[in-house]
């Protein structure tokens, strides 16, 4: 009898060992994360966090000290509003706050919206983000929805700079979760309100999260970034993109060396109550490997969505990009910074 393997170590990796981690630069900043407030009634997965006050502050801390053992400062959270003052009070600058704003359903009015909005600008968010996966349409989630576009417009008249989206998912769920195209669209289609929010707001710097949701087409990333200037995107979603990125690792070396300034570092990590501690070390551990090392392996990650093709290992990969350390600065540090303001 095997014994169960966690999630976060499917093959025994020493994530004390390091030696192959090349960047000695200033301290990391995450842009890309769900520090929240927890407390036991969290799922296990899906939306995180907002018991506030009565939570707890434990996993934040947990993850937080891991990040530090990364070399990581500064984390970039998306948190129900009521988490921020709790969050902000124990962990100061270490966190930096966006706003996700939502609907539950398709006919909550568009005032709900705007007052979660004002609560998130009342406390001062950095980023306002537009959660627009296509299992998002059918609570009205399109990322161009006219109650969005006028979010935009406060947003920006109170001082927000950044707006971050999430369309796109990976390829193989269009052959599993979104089969049904008529009711979610085809990958394509979910660019194509995007182009328009990107060009309605040139004003704003926009993050692509997760690669933009596209990191299985680096010629399709060039193309958005050479089209519009004011769009970054971030590397969240570890598995994710150690299984695309492993997959064609020279063709993302390449863009990413291409357009230095225009990609950041994300862990895209969620604090639940009760994660092994390891859960959180797996990801910067997989982060870090991926994008400043040569290491090649099989990834440490339990990925449901790798499917092997003709040829391939039957686990995914990792295989590191190494990237300059010119560049890792940019991507870790100073184009987080330049956003942030
Ligand atoms: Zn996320």
């Amino acid at each position: 009898m095997s014994e169960q393997k966690p999630e976060y170590n499917v093959t025994g990796q020493d994530y004390t060992d390091r030696r192959h981690f090349r960047y000695s630069g200033p301290p990391l900043i995450d842009i890309h994360s769900h520090v929240t407030m927890t407390a036991p009634s969290d799922g296990s997965t899906g939306a995180a966090g907002g018991s506030g006050r009565e939570g707890s502050t434990e996993q934040a801390e947990v993850m937080l000290s891991e990040a530090r053992e990364f070399g990581i400062a500064r984390t970039v959270t998306m948190c129900p509003v009521q988490d921020i003052a709790p969050l902000r009070e124990k962990f100061g600058d270490a966190l930096v706050f966006n706003g996700m704003i939502n609907k539950k359903k398709i006919d909550d009015s568009d005032d709900e919206a705007y007052k979660s909005l004002d609560a998130f600008l009342a406390e001062g968010i950095k980023i306002l983000k537009l959660w627009s996966a296509p299992r998002g349409r059918e609570r009205g989630l399109v990322v161009n929805a006219p109650w969005r576009i006028e979010s935009i417009k406060r947003a920006i008249a109170a001082g927000v700079q950044v707006v971050m989206v999430h369309v796109g998912d990976p390829d193989n769920w269009w052959n599993t979760v979104y089969k049904e195209t008529a009711k979610f669209g085809t990958k394509a289609d979910q660019y194509l309100p995007f182009r328009e929010m990107l060009e309605r707001f040139p004003e704003v710097t926009w993050i692509g999260a997760h690669m933009g949701g596209n990191p299985e087409h680096p010629d399709e990333l060039q193309r958005l970034l050479e089209d519009y200037p004011h769009l970054c995107l971030d590397t969240s979603a570890t598995k994710w993109q150690v299984r695309e990125i492993s997959r064609h690792p020279e063709a993302i070396r390449n863009l990413i060396t291409k357009f230095p300034d225009r990609f950041m570092f994300g862990s895209d990590l969620v604090t639940r109550y009760g994660l092994h501690k390891e859960h959180y070390t797996s990801r910067y551990w997989c982060q870090r490997t991926l994008f400043e090392s040569h290491w090649s392996g099989t990834s440490p990650i339990a990925d449901g969505d790798y499917v092997a093709a003709a040829g391939e290992p039957a686990l995914p990969a990792l295989r590191g990009i190494e990237l300059p350390e010119e560049v890792l600065l940019k991507v870790y540090r100073l184009n987080a910074l330049r956003i942030l303001g």
